[in-house]
């Protein structure tokens, strides 16, 4: 049985109550409860196992405890009970009230069984039973074989329902800890057919434990090493803590149902037999997909960036340098494309600097907004205006519907979007810089959209430009100068304001990046916080 199909059994739990009643009713009684003694009650098993009431109200059975505490108190060594391990005294008639008997005077009896074995006191079987009623383990006077017999029977049968209750108690609890840890963890049988598969597993790797069950481990996690090499049986890390061998952290990648794969840290261990045999084998899976990415996104993060810093800084030291070289005077023909120069590598800086900064507040979670009603064809002209001047060689074609809505917006940051994306596909068009800007309304949204004829992107790095430091791979695309954070920027200022952004792009053949803005009626502000 799998521990996701686990259910605390009742009968478990019915069984002491079972055994008590039973015995009650051999000795002729109507009611009562047993009570077990402190040194066999084990706080791991369960609660109910302290007292057991037969047909008793709450308010007798507190009475019942009563007496049967100053009863086993005075009761003492296991040894003593083999002497008189019955007692039976009169029950007064206020005592019997309570019980809610009639208050005939010597009608009842209350009798006190000892319940012990050779390890101890198990505790004290207590019971009200009227004063003609006899069993047949009393025929004489003293302990008779019967009634030794009877409570050995007793006892041991008590000690195994306490085990169960115990067994099933603490079997609650690991199915708990399976179901509810964050790391994936999977059972297997000596063939390695999977006999569990927690939560977190089937969240990793998309199969439900129902489908998997039965199945060789192999075939569903289909492991391999950090390079993409299948890995043979003879590395299975169950196999291996089967042979003895210690199996912790051990890096490997595994593929989830839909093929994506997952770096992990695998922890094997075995359950073995009495004999030391192996009965099942462990398997502890840590994803650490998103730790090693991060990891790599600091160590890229710190590349970029000193790559990026220390490019212009080289740049303005070495005109700086030339320039102030006493012996060497320069005429203004001379200086003027030099200076321009380190002003464009200062500009370049301030930039990359000002990226970083925005890159994290929002990353801190805030991006205050200065949102006003925004006709975006003013600010498109405007800015396309501004690009002209500054390149003169590139080509600019704008369409714009007539009669564009208004949206809510933060002028500047729109701006901010817009000069990136135009900036871009200058920047990743190294040959043929003509850029078109559209501007267009559905009944919902106004969407821009900035397209190129430049290098393009692959479908495979569509999906990650968006993030922050990713910068394609393609050598073209390095050669260019970035630092990743102008599309992240875009994004969160775009997402701010309740749109959308996006590229359709083809390899060699240029990039369309587009984004929207809702129109002004359903703009849903101030959204300041991502
Ligand atoms: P960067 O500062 O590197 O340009 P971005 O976040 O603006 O950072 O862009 C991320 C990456 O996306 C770039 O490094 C580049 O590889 C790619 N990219 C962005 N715009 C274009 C484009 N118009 N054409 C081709 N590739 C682009």
């Amino acid at each position: 049985m799998s521990w996701s199909q686990i259910q605390q059994s009742e009968d478990v739990h019915e069984q002491m109550a079972m055994l008590v009643g039973s015995a009650i009713r051999l000795f002729g009684g109507e009611a009562g409860a047993f009570v077990l003694a402190n040194e066999a009650f084990d706080p791991r098993s369960s609660a109910e196992a302290e007292i057991t009431p037969y047909r008793l109200s709450d308010v007798a059975l507190a009475l019942f405890l009563e007496q049967a505490e100053a009863a086993i108190g005075s009761t003492g060594a296991a040894g003593s009970h083999a002497q008189q391990p019955l007692a039976i005294e009169w029950l007064t008639p206020e005592v019997a009230a309570h019980l809610g008997y009639e208050q005939t005077p010597g009608a009842l009896q209350r009798c006190s069984l000892a319940v012990y074995d050779a390890a101890g006191t198990l505790g004290m079987l207590s019971f009200v039973r009227p004063a003609d009623a006899r069993s047949r383990f009393e025929q004489h006077e003293g302990p008779t074989d019967a009634l030794s017999l009877f409570i050995a029977q007793l006892a041991a049968s008590m000690r195994l329902a306490l085990k169960a209750q115990a067994l099933t108690k603490e079997q609650g609890r690991l199915a708990a800890i399976f179901h509810s840890s964050t790391e994936g963890i999977l059972t297997v049988d000596t063939a390695l057919r999977i006999i569990d598969f927690n939560p977190a597993m089937e969240h990793f790797t998309g199969w439900r434990e129902s489908e998997v069950l039965g199945r060789f481990y192999f075939d569903v996690l289909r492991p391999k090493d950090r390079h993409g090499n299948e890995l043979g049986l003879e590395a299975s890390p169950i196999l291996q803590a089967f042979a003895g061998q210690q199996v912790t952290q051990r890096e490997m990648m595994i593929s989830a149902r839909d093929g994506q794969r997952f770096l992990v840290l695998v922890t094997a261990s075995c359950v073995r037999s009495a004999r030391g045999e192996p009965m099942n084998g462990i398997l502890n899976v840590r994803d650490v997909t998103r730790e090693r990415q991060q990891e790599e996104q600091r160590s890229t993060f710190i590349s970029v960036i000193s790559h990026e810093l220390q490019t212009p800084i080289a740049i303005i030291k070495g005109y700086a340098s030339t320039l102030t070289r006493p012996d060497a005077s320069f005429d203004s023909k001379t200086l003027h494309p030099r200076l321009t120069a380190m002003e464009e590598e200062a500009d370049r800086l301030n930039k990359l600097v000002g990226n970083l900064l925005y890159a994290s507040r929002i990353q801190a979670g805030g991006l205050q907004m200065d949102v006003t009603s925004l006709d975006l064809g003013p600010v498109i002209h405007g800015m396309v205006r501004r690009f002209r001047v500054k390149n003169p060689e590139a080509s600019f074609a704008l369409k714009l519907s007539p009669d564009l809505p208004t949206v809510m917006a933060d002028r500047e940051r729109i701006e901010e979007v817009l000069q990136n994306l135009i900036e871009n596909a200058l920047k990743y068009s190294p040959h043929q810089r003509c850029v078109e800007i559209a501007c267009n309304a559905t009944s919902t949204e106004v969407i821009v959209s900035v397209s190129d004829s430049g290098m393009g992107i692959s479908l495979r790095e569509q999906e990650h430009i968006f993030e922050r430091f990713h910068r394609v791979g393609e050598p073209l695309a390095q050669a260019t100068p970035g630092a990743g954070l102008g599309l992240y920027i875009c994004r969160a200022i775009v997402e701010a304001h309740g749109g959308r952004i996006w590229v359709e792009s083809t390899l060699r053949q240029g990039s369309t990046f587009s984004f929207s803005l809702p129109r002004e009626e359903q703009a849903q502000l101030p959204m300041v916080v991502f």
